[in-house]
């Protein structure tokens, strides 16, 4: 599953001012973003439907786990967005044989699948690359003859 590629401008202004609102916000909100930043849809490939989201801030309160996030749908002139702090998606993947637990990194309610499922479509050209070159070389280890057991 590939992350969502939408991107949006932070609409500047009213983020500080969530952040500034915000319980557990930030001392010192023009720290967190610039004027012109750019945010990206952290949530896996979805529906045009759903809105995207990018997480903005971690609130800084002991016993809630809630975050601000930048809702938006639309881009350009139709661009809809909303900021609202919601809390975590409750999802954890354990993993049986090391024990390790994944939490989901995205909000409640969030569309498509969770992020241990997502992967940067960058990072995934990469691999991929990488796997057709082993893939080419172990071939080419074939055709000489190699003779290579499981
Ligand atoms: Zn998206
Ligand atoms: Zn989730």
């Amino acid at each position: 599953m590939l992350q969502c590629t939408a991107v949006t401008v932070v609409p500047f202004v009213e983020a500080l001012l969530a952040l500034a609102t915000m319980e557990g916000g930030p001392e010192h909100p023009p720290d967190v973003l610039a004027q012109d930043d750019f945010l990206l849809c952290e949530l896996g490939e979805h529906d045009e439907a759903a809105e995207h989201a990018a997480h903005i801030w971690t609130a800084d309160v002991p016993d809630v786990e809630r975050d601000l996030w930048l809702l938006w749908a639309g881009t350009g002139a139709h661009r809809v967005y909303r900021f609202a702090t919601l809390p975590l998606c409750p999802a954890l993947l354990r993993d049986l044989v090391t024990r390790a637990v994944t939490s989901c990194a995205y909000l409640d309610h969030h569309p498509g699948p969770h992020s241990w499922t997502v992967t940067d479509p960058l990072g995934d050209l990469i691999t991929q690359h990488i796997h057709g070159e082993v893939q080419r070389l172990a071939g080419d280890e074939d055709n000489s003859g190699g003779n290579e057991g499981p």
